[in-house]
């Protein structure tokens, strides 16, 4: 049984019981709100939602990137027993409008930059949260009397929030996540990077992925501040990070190398900088943690609200590439062959406990994903003697190249180590003769002929791409992951042209 997380409305409670601490600066208007603000503002959106969505309970949709507006958005609806489902605002119309209607939503929240996708793909209604340009938005503020608005019960299964997955290995899925999993989340990452009262988390992240609303819901909890700023530029996020005496951010890898890029040494208090949904490079931890600069590896996914292993400074320098122990009350076993390994095996890292999502919108999705050790992440890995995890890439991502194993992502370690090298993907191509044969396209300025030189010295040779093709930059999602599919096209051109 999980433990029984304390579930209540996090800001009611904040303002309860530190309502004049800071709740959000945003840094963009040097704007602050405290945690009394917040809960006044949440109360308005609340009656707003009350008022245009006549239903209780149901699905908020958003089309908001990351602003203050989206905590607000976000507490409004779990105030009211609704289910906050940000979409994300980069998709093309056609995808979002599927989305939508799979989520079936009561109501669609836009902001002035996206007011008129929103207007085009809703069957519901569309607020805004900025002025609206045209009639048939409405502005989601002055919309009710906050005195209406009833509290809903909440309890640790309420579907606080979906989410869709970044849709690196196939179409996004929509997750479900409970106010359980959210708290647990937000807990157990407090026992492993500790709370100061003065801790103050930079979100620069987009807010329709977990890793830039995670830091809302922690911080409501630690009763923190969150300083927000919208767009993510290297200079200006490291300035931010100085003027506001930021203590934590989340980035992913690519972010962090930027940021490492600008030759930046951070201001002292900084405790925490999360590196997570994607590989970071040793060499970039090593650079990292040279300047001060207090990288934290970090594995995690939508499925899990967040974190599941963090490495702490100290650990990801002493142990190279490792993502750390996993959180508290989170287990991971990895599976080979449907047996639990043992230190050093490679398998599949299935994961349990009380951040695990209850599973996705489709039912099926949900069936497959979980068995008799939890749920199935669809990544490699192993764990050492004392319990410490490397995420080795995504089980799709073994190749079978003359009836060997390949790890593409040990391939693009391997290739990542090598001087020019800014960031590599691995991946298999059919092949008459092998089965699949592996090839690899690197980004940066480098030769070909000294990558593959360079994994013949430190790889078996089954391992060795037998074609690396180098570009300015790998193709990705829109949320910043590497795009397998499109990967596997570059290099499948590069064949059928003979080059
Ligand atoms: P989809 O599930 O739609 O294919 P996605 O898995 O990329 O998309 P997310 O939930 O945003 O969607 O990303 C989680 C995934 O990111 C993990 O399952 C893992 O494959 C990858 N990931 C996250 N952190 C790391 C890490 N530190 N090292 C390697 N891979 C990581
Ligand atoms: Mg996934």
């Amino acid at each position: 049984e999980p433990v029984d997380w304390p579930t209540q409305d996090l800001v009611a409670h904040r303002a309860g019981t530190t309502p004049e601490r800071t709740a959000i600066v945003d840094a963009d208007s040097g704007g602050e709100r405290t945690y009394r603000e917040l809960d006044a503002a949440v109360d308005s959106v609340a009656a707003a939602f009350d008022a245009v969505c006549a239903s209780a309970g149901g699905r908020v949709a958003a089309l908001v990137d990351t602003r203050p507006a989206v905590a607000e958005l976000l507490y409004a609806a779990l105030r009211t027993g609704r289910t906050f489902v940000p979409l994300n605002v980069d998709l093309d119309a056609d995808t979002l409008a599927a989305q939508l209607d799979r989520v079936d939503a009561g109501l669609l929240v836009c902001e002035r930059e996206t007011e008129s996708l929103a207007d085009e793909i809703a069957d519901c209604s569309v607020v805004s949260v900025d002025e609206p340009a045209s009639a048939a938005v409405e502005p989601l503020d002055h919309q009710a009397p906050t005195a209406d608005v009833t509290p809903a019960e909440l309890s640790r299964e309420t579907t606080a929030l979906m989410l869709f997955t970044s849709g690196t290995t196939s179409e996004p899925k929509g997750v479900r996540l409970t106010l359980g999993n959210l708290v647990a989340s937000a807990t157990a990452s407090a026992f492993r990077l500790g709370v100061l009262p003065s801790d103050r988390w930079l979100v620069c992240l987009p807010t329709y992925h977990m890793g830039g609303l995670a830091p809302f819901l922690r911080s409501a909890l630690y009763g923190t501040a969150v300083v927000v700023q919208r767009q993510f530029e290297p200079a200006e996020t490291a300035r931010v990070v100085d003027e506001h005496d930021v203590t934590g951010v989340s980035l992913v890898p690519t972010m962090g190398k930027r940021l490492v890029d600008t030759g930046w040494a951070p201001h002292d208090g900084l405790r925490a900088v999360l590196l997570g949904g994607g590989p970071a490079d040793p060499d970039l931890i090593e650079r990292a943690l040279a300047r001060d600069i207090p990288v934290c590896p970090t594995y995690g996914m939508t499925e899990t609200a967040s974190q599941i292993a963090t490495a702490l400074p100290a650990t990801a320098g002493e142990y190279r590439d490792t993502v750390g122990q996993p959180l508290v009350n989170t287990t991971v076993t990895v599976v080979a062959d449907g047996e639990p390994c043992g230190p050093g095996e490679i398998g599949e890292l299935v994961v349990e406990g009380p951040t695990v999502t209850p599973g996705y919108l489709d039912a099926d999705a949900t069936e497959a994903a979980f068995g008799e050790y939890g749920f199935h992440t669809g990544d490699r890995g192993y764990r050492d003697e004392d319990g410490r995890l490397w995420v080795v890439g995504r089980a799709d991502d073994r190749i079978v190249t003359g009836g060997e194993n390949v790890e593409a992502g040990v391939v693009a370690a391997t290739i990542r180590d090598f001087p020019g090298v800014e960031d590599a993907a691995v991946v298999g191509l059919p092949d008459e003769e092998w089965g699949q044969r592996v090839v690899a396209l690197v980004a940066g300025d480098t030769d070909p002929e000294e990558v593959r030189a360079h994994c013949r010295a430190e790889l078996a040779p089954y391992e060795v791409p037998k074609t690396v093709r180098v570009v300015d930059a790998l193709p990705r999602t829109p949320s910043g992951t590497v795009d397998r599919d499109a990967v596997r096209n570059r290099l499948q051109e590069r064949y059928d042209s003979g080059s």
